[in-house]
């Protein structure tokens, strides 16, 4: 970036209103960011409560004054400025309609329902409008960074259907790809057909990809003629949604970046004060799965979400678990919405200052350790950015992708996952779930089970099975069960205890999913863990297996189904995981959550409390000998701690307060 890259940069998203008002404003946020350390500022432009709609430059003249002025006290200060313009194309219609000398060619769902405001990122007008006003809002501005928001994309666009652009321009650009003369209903028709992918489909998936590629060159070409040092920053959304519109990570922060640094404001999952480990569970497979497709040199710039409007909403101790759980990532810095757009200003009273203040030495400290994301290490969670290309489905929203939730559900139950988008393992630990199948071809599965340990649920065996591959497990024959609709009732443990209680059992209700009865071959290697049982008492089928390779979970995870998250289930998964080498650990807790990452000469372990306990000291199960370790602490210092290593097990004398991460680094 513009800045110095070495340094945790905190940047605070403010929108200045244009009125008698705006020079208390900008004085109460150059006094704020400076207490606060904030070293950046975001100012918002035509915003949420102020948005008038596709604002024109004219319109945009006087408020852009005020932001002229709030630039020049904040840079005399010390502090940058960065631009965020609210919207591109729009995000939802939200009462607004084009002004009457805007002739945009709106979106239109698969419907054929049109937008009265979101505009088709193909329309040659629109774009015209757009960069004009982009190149006004940088010339004027020339902002350290240009954001673009999370409305560059083809879905979330209500009240349309949830993705995609079928306009007649669009309509026009598969049918050229497909040389046909489809109409609308046609060729929606054939692209979300029950089953697998159709060369419509693909076609559609395709023009996706292309028509937002060829709008951020577009944009990119605007703010870089309009100022040559103006970086371009990128918002996003969720992985699953930018799997439906076909993108293609590396490559469109690549156009933005031009050479410069690609700068990724990755969503924090919490609007909103939830649980810390509902907020965890998100965390997981939302911001960290987005992160899985950026190269390790992105600069991840997550963006603490703008549901604070009152402490009600969003707690200041909610807010640093959400700061000091974002860690993981590998923050180059932080976003912050604290406060929200309507032109209150900085509010020193809801304390998010303090909290934001307070992070930066913990934050840098873990940046300073160089750390790549691609050295995370735990059990190998594929994902791929195409697969809705290879996606069997019933339908269109089942496009949307289960693949970030096996990631969840390992860490939610105390073990290290690493996300993956290659092809090939050897000597790995790899869940296998649902979705994940798509995502290899028949030959790679083959190679993935014969030279890797598999964790696997019902959903990827009745893919494996339904693409003649049972054998891999040594199965002869499923026969799927429909929660609440067959009988199965309970899942018990056939041997051994839990919390000392035998026959340890776990519901097979609705919450814990669909799930396959699997018959394996005749004289196939395997160890029955658990059986299920009808609401009789009486055995109905094979529950959780052990194969020669592979442990066999066979409910289905289309969903977080969280009976799933089952102290039976995580006894089982802990001990199949820890058999694997030293690169798998487990804080054998529901709910803290660890990751491990290879260093230069060190490891380092994080760990993240969503529980409420606070712990006196910390267990992990762990294999290796283990020489040093070290902690950062909050206020950035390196400091030794006293551990003790037992047979498998760790113990590290360190209070770990509840919704708070610690890190530490570990010389073995
Ligand atoms: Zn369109």
């Amino acid at each position: 970036m513009v800045k110095d890259e070495k340094f945790f940069s905190n940047c605070l998203r403010m929108q200045i209103t244009n009125d008698d008002l705006s020079d208390e404003r900008i004085d109460e946020l150059v006094e704020h960011c400076v207490k606060y350390r904030f070293d950046n500022v975001m100012l918002m432009i035509n915003a949420e409560e102020f948005n008038v709609g596709h604002i024109s430059v004219e319109e945009a003249k006087p408020w852009v004054e005020v932001l002229k002025k709030a630039k020049v006290k904040l840079e005399e200060a010390g502090i940058s400025v960065s631009v965020n313009n609210w919207i591109e194309i729009g995000h939802l219609d939200r009462g607004r309609k084009l002004k009457p000398d805007q002739a945009f060619n709106t979106m239109v769902d698969f419907n054929g329902k049109k937008s009265e405001f979101v505009a088709c990122p193909l329309d040659k007008e629109w774009l015209k409008y757009f960069t004009e006003y982009a190149r006004f809002l940088t010339e004027e501005l020339k902002p350290e960074v240009f954001w673009i928001e999370d409305d560059f994309r083809l879905h979330n666009h209500d009240p349309l259907e949830w993705g995609g652009c079928f306009c007649e321009e669009h309509i026009k650009l598969f049918n050229k790809k497909l040389g046909k003369n489809y109409t609308r209903e046609e060729f929606v028709k054939r692209a979300f057909k029950k089953g697998k992918p159709t060369i419509e489909r693909k076609v559609w998936l395709d023009s996706s990809r292309e028509t937002m590629n060829a709008l951020a060159e577009e944009l990119a070409k605007t703010i870089t003629s309009a100022c040559p040092q103006t970086e371009i920053g990128l918002m996003s959304s969720t992985p699953g949604a930018h799997c439906m519109e076909g993108r293609k990570w590396d490559k469109l922060l690549g156009i933005f970046s031009g050479g410069k640094s690609k700068i990724n404001r990755i969503h924090l999952p919490g609007y909103f004060e939830s649980s810390g480990k509902e907020y965890l569970l998100n965390f997981n497979s939302i911001s960290m799965g987005v992160r899985a497709f950026c190269s390790d040199d992105t600069v991840v710039m997550p963006e603490m979400e703008n549901g604070s409007a009152t402490v009600y909403r969003k707690n200041e101790k909610f807010m640093k678990f959400e700061l000091e759980a974002a860690a993981p990532l590998l923050v180059g810095g932080m976003t912050y919405s604290i406060y929200d757009f309507v032109g209150n200003g900085a509010v020193e009273g809801m304390g998010y200052g303090k909290v934001a203040k307070q992070i930066i030495p913990y934050l840098q400290a873990i940046k300073d350790l160089n750390l790549k994301f691609s050295d995370g290490k735990g059990v190998v969670v594929p994902v791929d950015e195409e697969v809705c290309y290879r996606k069997e489905i019933n339908d269109f929203y089942d496009l949307g992708t289960n693949q970030f939730y096996p990631a969840a559900y390992l860490s939610g139950l105390g073990i290290n996952y690493k996300y993956s988008t290659s092809k090939k393992f050897e000597n790995k630990t790899v869940a296998l779930f649902a979705d994940g199948v798509y995502n290899f071809s028949n030959e790679e599965l083959k190679e993935l089970f014969a030279n890797n340990r598999v964790i696997i649920d019902g959903k990827a065996v009745r893919i494996l099975f339904e693409r003649g591959l049972g054998n891999l497990l040594g199965i002869e024959r499923i026969r799927p069960r429909e929660a609440e609709i067959d009988v199965q009732s309970y899942e018990q443990a056939v041997k051994g205890e839990i919390y000392g209680i035998k026959r340890f059992r776990t519901t097979c209700r609705y919450d814990a999913g669909d799930f396959v009865d699997i018959t394996y071959s005749e004289g196939s290697e395997k160890e029955v863990l658990t059986e299920i049982y009808d609401f009789y008492g009486k055995k109905m089928a094979l529950g959780t297996v052990r194969t020669k390779n592979a442990l066999v979970i066979p409910f289905e995870f289309t969903r977080h189904i969280l009976a799933q998250f089952s102290e039976l289930k995580r006894v089982i998964l802990s001990d199949f995981v820890f058999e694997r080498g030293d690169e798998i650990l487990s804080t054998e807790t529901a709910g803290i959550s660890p990751y491990l990452f290879e260093g230069n000469g060190f490891e380092v372990l994080m760990k993240i409390n969503s529980t409420l306990e606070d712990l006196e000291e910390i267990t992990i199960r762990i294999n290796g000998e283990i020489s040093e370790i070290k902690a950062i602490a909050k206020d950035g210092k390196i400091e030794p701690v006293d551990f003790k290593k037992s047979g498998d097990r760790l113990i590290i004398r360190r209070k770990a307060g509840f919704y708070s991460s610690e890190t530490f680094i570990i010389k073995r």
